[in-house]
């Protein structure tokens, strides 16, 4: 039975990493396919000058920026065959690249264009950007969205977005989906790449229809239905000695949601001044016929948490991320955790199997300091887990000044182990080199990042 289970743990794993592969190479050939068309509508016949070649390549970019624009659109969407290979921070994490350049090719595309034709037609760039009435509204709407895509890319640069309050600033890189929206209909309407049906026109609209289905279906409706469907409201709100709150929520059929431990969900609490703001916040708990997260106040909206009241209607989206089961491929697991890092290790301390062979460390300064300790406590002792408690200052490493250790010190043969590590981004990094160190495979080294 064990072996079966390590067998397919085995192969799913490996399908993951096909999956991921897979997808790279579907957003590149869709590229090359693009421009395949654009080439055999004529997109060259007709380069002899250099003004030419230039026209021609910024066909070319605005062909390769707008399959990544839709490639980044399905992986901010949710859509569960992306989550399930990517994880959703590694989707957010090649949205964010990919995103970038496909902003950066469709700006650069405007400009080639724009030089260009006001070249060929023999007038100023500025008369040109304003002669959209000779080609048709399709123009000027691209242009707008031109103007929505400069806004997000500004925005984007670390420098400018650390100054923003996190809920202002997604409500401006929302703009990007609108820049998209206007300038969708001037590669169908203008060029002649796309315009003639046709194999180019039905795969263009393919694309199109994908990421746009999957970005509203996943992002929309799905939340809508979830919402209507569950009726999710908070039962209970309790504190806790660290500062920290556990919100207890009900709703009918929650089931039916297919949640595991390890995964998170997009929360926003129908309550004033929380109404405005979604967070990611982890399940603390298995869940069941109840789902249950742990805060610990960090800023406005965790701070707001405790005030939360019984009765509090929640919208969801979710289940995300892939912290757990989905990337297990070892039989013994070691759970590292820090800080309020605790709550899905709890989560999956509390779902794994007697069978199992689990090790968890937690690492605080103080036990006053850790979050659920005590629950954490009574499930190792009831599925028999070992349970180290790294107490103490800072030392050099992951642990403390008081007990220097690393997990060679812990697990007897880290190598057969799956590490799962939840904690501070710095501590976190600490450990997973560790965990390289001791042998453990990149594979079976697994890390929940609370921000992106
Ligand atoms: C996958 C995941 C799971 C998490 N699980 C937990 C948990 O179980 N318990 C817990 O206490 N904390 C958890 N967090 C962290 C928690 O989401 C943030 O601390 C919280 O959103 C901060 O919001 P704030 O208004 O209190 O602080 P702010 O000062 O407004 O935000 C601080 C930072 O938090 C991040 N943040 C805020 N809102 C969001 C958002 N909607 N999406 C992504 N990042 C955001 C941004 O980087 C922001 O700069 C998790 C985070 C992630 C990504």
């Amino acid at each position: 039975m064990a072996t079966l289970l390590h067998a397919k743990r085995r192969v799913s794993a490996a399908r993951r990493s096909w999956w991921v592969d897979g997808l790279e190479a579907l957003v590149w050939l869709s590229a090359a396919t693009g421009i395949a068309f654009m080439i055999a509508s004529g997109g060259l016949s007709y380069v002899e000058t250099p003004a030419d070649g230039a026209y021609a390549l910024g066909r070319a970019l605005g062909i390769v920026g707008a399959i990544l624009a839709m490639a980044q659109m399905l992986l901010a969407s949710r859509v569960p065959w992306v989550e399930r290979a990517l994880g959703h921070d590694g989707a957010i994490a090649r949205h964010t690249r990919l995103g970038t350049v496909a902003l950066v090719l469709m700006l650069i595309h405007l400009v080639l264009m724009t030089t260009i034709t006001a070249g060929y037609d023999g007038r100023s760039v500025a008369a040109q950007l304003t002669a959209w009435p000779e080609y048709g509204w399709f123009m000027l709407a691209a242009q707008v969205g031109a103007v929505a895509f400069i806004v997000v890319l500004v925005t984007s640069f670390s420098a400018v977005r650390m100054r923003i309050p996190y809920e202002r600033w997604h409500a401006v890189h929302l703009l990007v989906y609108v820049g998209v929206a206007f300038a969708v209909p001037h590669q169908f309407l203008e060029g002649s790449t796309f315009r003639d049906g046709g194999a180019a026109w039905w795969f263009w609209a393919l694309w199109w229809t994908v990421a746009w289905v999957s970005l509203l279906g996943y992002r929309v409706v799905r939340p809508l239905v979830l919402f209507i469907r569950h009726g999710l409201v908070v039962e209970s709100v309790t504190p806790h000695v660290d500062g920290s709150t556990s919100v207890t929520l009900s709703g009918r059929n929650l089931e039916r949601l297919r949640a595991q431990s390890g995964q998170f969900f997009l929360w926003r609490f129908l309550s004033p001044g929380l109404r405005g703001q979604q967070h990611p916040f982890s399940l603390s708990a298995a869940p069941g016929d109840r789902l249950r997260i742990t805060v610990k106040p960090s800023g406005d909206g965790s701070r707001a948490m405790a005030s939360v009241t019984p009765g509090t209607r929640v919208w969801c989206e979710g289940p995300l991320g892939i912290f757990g089961e989905p990337t297990r491929t070892q039989d013994s697991v070691v759970l590292v955790a820090a800080g309020i890092g605790i709550t899905p290790v709890r989560a999956l301390l509390e779902s794994a199997s007697p069978d199992d062979d689990v090790t968890v460390v937690v690492r605080a300064r103080s036990r006053e300091e850790a979050p659920l300790l005590e629950e954490i406590e009574e499930l190792a002792d009831a599925r028999g887990a070992d349970i180290h408690l790294v107490l103490g200052p800072r030392g050099t490493g992951w642990s403390s000044i008081d007990q220097p250790l690393t997990l060679t010190d812990i697990v007897a043969n880290p190598s057969a182990c799956d590490v799962y590590i939840c904690g501070p981004r710095e501590w976190a990094e600490s450990v997973q080199a560790d965990a390289a160190r001791a042998g453990v495979a990149p594979s079976s080294i697994h890390r929940e990042e609370f921000g992106w």
